[in-house]
């Protein structure tokens, strides 16, 4: 079978470039193993996807070249993508810092997208394994025979202009002149992720930037797990910190650690082995109001003090140890012990919970490989990389979504 492009991994940022790319004429084939496509994208967002971030901008990223993932997302917005979404009148709503959420299902998304790829003519087969990519002209090895033979560079890039892909699959093998790897990260491995991206990105030569559980939930030691598991389920405002870097949002104490949006946001910039602080009252100067209160209130109790500020069960759970029980009977410097207690609390996660929860994966095909304009490996002419597969992460909030668009887009006008 001969088709122009084929396209492997039928989730957000494949579906999306097989769609724009499909509107050229051109005839694309998009493969994937999984019996469903975008099942991430259906259970995203809490089942509401969160689609895009209207405040999405480079600085929202982390990768090993911050500079790499501007050129995409600046010719594919969020607003290019809600327009897309208003033209199939689905409702959203802002939830909260530009994040779009739909009103109803993520299905609907899902829906969308595959609707815009059939209507361009995408055909997509589901249910498919990739067994091996082959291209004789464009491996490294083979591209250095060429030469050796040629005797000359010339004849090399006249191979190359002329290479294209072998994709054998479960059901039959097909001839292309392109090749798009969209087969995401390793995230959530009972979803259908695997690391087949990196592997091809291997076989033609590519770095790989090591790949690291995102946006994932980090656990306690034995030491602090006990003592907190009374806290499971209490959540609260918080600013966490990671050296220069800090997030402000909802904090949740688990059975196993910590999560909620801060804490999915700071383990992205978070190694084994570093503390991340924490402030359980931002923007309250803990030590003047407890000042303050000894002098007020001097008969105040710690845990009736604190629960003015935090969850009840976190305020006893603190309170519980001090050796006081009431302010007037405590220093200066036992104050500021406690207030450091609440504005500044470092812990050391034992980890995270790895990849089984990560929403993402850091790390992925190094950028330096490609095109930041077109997402081609620069080795392998014709070899293209989208989505969560190159090493581009976004922060949570949509970004990752818009990053999936804007790459597929990008890679779509090359194609
Ligand atoms: C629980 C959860 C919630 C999330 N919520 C949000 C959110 O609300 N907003 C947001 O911006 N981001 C969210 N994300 C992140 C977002 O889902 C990803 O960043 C995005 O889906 C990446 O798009 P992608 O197309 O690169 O990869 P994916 O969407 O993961 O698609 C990859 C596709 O490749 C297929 N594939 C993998 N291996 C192979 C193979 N060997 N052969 C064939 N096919 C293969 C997979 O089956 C899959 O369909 C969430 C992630 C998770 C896990």
């Amino acid at each position: 079978m001969n088709v122009d492009i084929v396209i492997i991994g039928a989730g957000a940022a494949g579906m999306m470039c097989a769609a724009q790319a499909g509107t050229k004429g051109r005839r694309i084939l998009l493969i994937d193993h999984a019996d469903k496509p975008g099942e991430k994208i259906r259970i995203s967002g809490g089942g509401r996807c969160n689609f895009t971030n209207q405040f999405c901008t480079p600085k929202n990223f982390l990768s090993n070249n911050p500079h790499f993932c501007k050129s995409a997302l600046s010719r594919y917005s969020p607003q290019d993508f809600i327009d897309l979404v208003n033209r199939y009148n689905i409702a959203w709503h802002e939830k909260s810092k530009g994040q779009l959420f739909c009103d109803g299902k993520s299905q609907q998304i899902v829906d969308m997208l595959v609707n815009e790829a059939e209507k361009a003519g995408v055909q997509i087969w589901l249910g498919t394994d990739v067994l091996d990519i082959h291209c004789p002209q464009n491996s490294p090895k083979n591209r250095v025979d060429t030469c050796i033979e040629s005797g000359s560079e010339n004849h090399m890039a006249e191979g190359n202009a002329r290479s294209g892909f072998i994709v054998t699959t479960s059901r039959q093998s097909i001839n292309c002149e392109k090749l798009v790897i969209a087969c995401g990260g390793p995230s959530i491995p009972k979803m259908g992720a695997t690391n087949f991206g990196y592997k091809i990105a291997a076989q033609f030569g590519l770095n790989i930037i090591e790949p690291v559980p995102a946006l994932v939930p980090l656990t306690f030691t034995d030491k602090l797990k006990e003592p907190l598991k009374s806290l499971a389920g209490v959540s609260l405002d918080c600013k966490v910190s990671h050296e220069a870097v800090d997030f402000e949002e909802a904090l949740l104490f688990t059975h196993r650690g910590l999560s909620g949006p801060a804490v999915l946001q700071i383990s992205s910039y978070w190694s084994a082995g570093d503390m991340i602080t924490l402030d359980l009252a931002p923007r309250t100067p803990m030590f003047e109001r407890l000042k303050t209160a000894r002098e007020l209130s001097p008969r105040q109790s710690p845990q009736s003090f604190l629960s003015n500020y935090l969850p009840a069960r976190l305020a006893q759970m603190i309170a519980a140890g001090q050796k006081f029980d009431r302010l007037a009977d405590m220093s200066d410097k036992a104050l500021c012990n406690l207030a450091l207690m609440i504005n500044s609390w470092m812990v050391k996660p034992a980890g995270s919970e790895g990849f089984r929860t990560a929403e993402v994966t850091k790390g992925g095909v190094d950028t330096q490989a490609l095109s930041s304009k077109t997402m081609e490996a620069k080795a392998a002419p014709g070899l293209y990389f989208i989505g969560e597969v190159v090493d581009v992460t976004g922060h949570l909030g949509g970004h990752n979504f818009q990053w999936a668009w804007a790459s597929g887009v990008a890679c779509a006008q090359d194609l």
